[in-house]
């Protein structure tokens, strides 16, 4: 007689394996010690073997989610945002990773400054044009000589005076040499009764202006992914087309910490020669996307430092249904998690990946974690932050109520595929003609959810309480202890909320 199933069951072209995502599986709870309390889970990770974040996310190289403020906040919180190459040109590209790199909080290394040949009347308008209420007075060579505060004078006599008559002399300021290390600026500010300190260099040039109040700020920020400056880390996306060999160069020379071959595809001939062509740029290079333990051995083997996971997972992607590849993202990162750690079993040498794509909230991110991701990188999650690079509109969407359906005004914020009719990046697709360009990605909105500053924090406090619940102090030992178990549809539709709405 005629059986389908077990045809199928046996038929060597069919694989053995069943291509799951997240919500699927559920998390078993165990015993929570004392130990394990919210406040003393740590999500500390790394993205390379050398590379540590304090938490585990990465923003997507999109071009509708990190810019560079994104990226500032999301490394201010211990993350990592990667800033996209696409259709954004080698110096805007640039320009991002130096906001980043640049970026103090209470240090600012440009500044508005007046002469001592200045009318205070101009001071008075700077004020009202800047916000500022102070300026440093420098001479026609840059020279620090003083400043002026608009405390100073008197608002109606002394608009016709010179700066230098107002003044308070260099002799009333604090003044540190611009090349002392940075704990040493901020311990002499904080020891001080001064409110902000000068970095002059040897020829008394003003270089940078510091303030406690900026200071006390960043101290909230104790995690923040920082190089051994003190500077914010980022990193930066090429692709695997020759052309961006400048760009590679240009993103290290500009201080990336890191590039992420971004490739849609990530097991190429393309793909080899790019991460031989970066190691060469002595920068940690991440490889991807792969969703399989053979994938991952080709990208380790020739040396990648982190491998990305994920074919067809993402929010916007249309991969699946226009090409038919991929693999159902939870599948995929437990067969790469088991390939690394085999990996590293074999040659001493741990190699983190990343599941990129197909996070929709902090239940799914737990059980990537749990499946052994490193990482997590997102772009939907990402880009309904204020600090995302794209404005805020306000848009009215039909909403289903019953007795019939009603409008709702929301403000919301674009996000669109690299892969969309929008972006066309030719070259994560490797497709060279934008006029047959293959749309593998959709374009939309999201909803604008406020700042990553006060959101993120109470997420990441979401997933430490599934360690905490699961009797984990760490994502080591969440990776390695945790069971996990298949949910029957019936499950899945029961842990769904069962709310009235409407
Ligand atoms: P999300 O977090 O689910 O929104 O997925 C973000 C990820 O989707 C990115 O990091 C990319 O790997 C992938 N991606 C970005 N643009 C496209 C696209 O247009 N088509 C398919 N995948 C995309």
């Amino acid at each position: 007689m005629f059986e389908p199933a077990a045809m199928l069951a046996d038929d060597p072209k069919i694989c053995k394996n069943h291509s799951a995502t997240f919500n699927e599986f559920i998390l078993l709870p165990r015993k929570t010690d004392r130990a394990h309390a919210i406040d003393s889970v740590s999500l500390d990770t790394r993205v390379t073997s050398d590379f540590l974040l304090s938490i585990p996310f990465m923003s997507a190289a999109m071009e509708s989610v990190t810019g560079d403020q994104l990226a500032i906040a999301l490394a201010l919180h211990g993350g990592l945002g990667v800033v996209p190459a696409g259709r954004i040109g080698v110096d805007r590209q640039v320009r991002m990773i130096e906001e980043v790199k640049s970026y103090r909080d209470g240090f600012l290394p440009r500044f508005t400054s007046v002469t001592p040949e200045t009318k205070i009347r101009v001071v008075d308008q700077m004020e009202g044009e800047d916000g500022y209420s102070s300026f440093p007075v420098l001479n026609d060579d840059g020279v620090l000589v003083g400043r002026v505060s608009t405390s100073g004078y008197h608002p109606d006599h002394d608009l016709d005076l010179c700066v230098s008559e107002r003044m308070q002399p260099l002799e009333n300021l604090l003044t540190i040499p611009v090349d002392q290390p940075r704990d040493e600026i901020v311990e002499m500010l904080f020891t001080s009764a001064y409110n902000r300190a000068y970095l002059v260099d040897e020829a008394g040039r003003l270089h940078a202006i510091v303030l406690r109040s900026g200071l006390r700020r960043e101290r909230r920020f104790k995690d923040a992914t920082r190089d051994e400056k003190g500077r914010l880390k980022v990193g930066a996306a090429i692709s695997t087309h020759a052309e961006d060999q400048e760009r590679a160069k240009a993103c290290v020379a500009a201080g990336a910490d890191l590039l992420a071959v971004d490739a849609s595809d990530g097991v190429s001939e393309y793909m080899k020669e790019t991460i031989e062509y970066v190691k060469r740029l002595q920068v940690p290079v991440v490889a991807g996307n792969v969703v399989d333990r053979a994938g991952f051995e080709y990208l380790a083997e020739w040396g990648a430092d982190a491998v990305k996971v994920g074919i067809g997972s993402g929010s916007i992607c249309t991969t699946r249904r226009v090409k038919a590849i991929g693999r159902g993202q939870a599948t995929a990162v437990r067969d790469v998690a088991l390939a690394r750690d085999d990996w590293a079993r074999k040659t001493g040498k741990y190699i983190p990946i990343i599941s990129d794509g197909g996070l929709a909230g902090t239940g799914d991110m737990s059980v990537a974690l749990c499946m052994g991701a490193d990482v997590l990188m997102m772009g939907k999650y990402f880009a309904g932050f204020h600090e995302s690079p794209t404005l805020p509109v306000k848009k009215t969407f039909p909403v289903m109520a019953s007795g019939g359906s009603t409008q709702v005004q929301v403000t919301v914020k674009p996000y669109w595929g690299e892969a969309s009719a929008k972006a066309k990046n030719v070259r994560r697709y490797q497709q060279n003609d934008p006029r047959t360009f293959v749309i593998e990605g959709e374009e939309g909105f999201v909803v604008n959810k406020g700042s990553l500053h006060d959101l993120l924090p109470r997420d990441l406090r979401a997933i430490k309480g599934t360690l905490s619940s699961c009797g984990c102090s760490d994502l080591a030992q969440f990776r390695s202890e945790v069971m996990l178990e298949r949910q029957s549809v019936g499950s899945q539709a029961e842990g769904g909320t069962s709310v009235l709405m409407g």
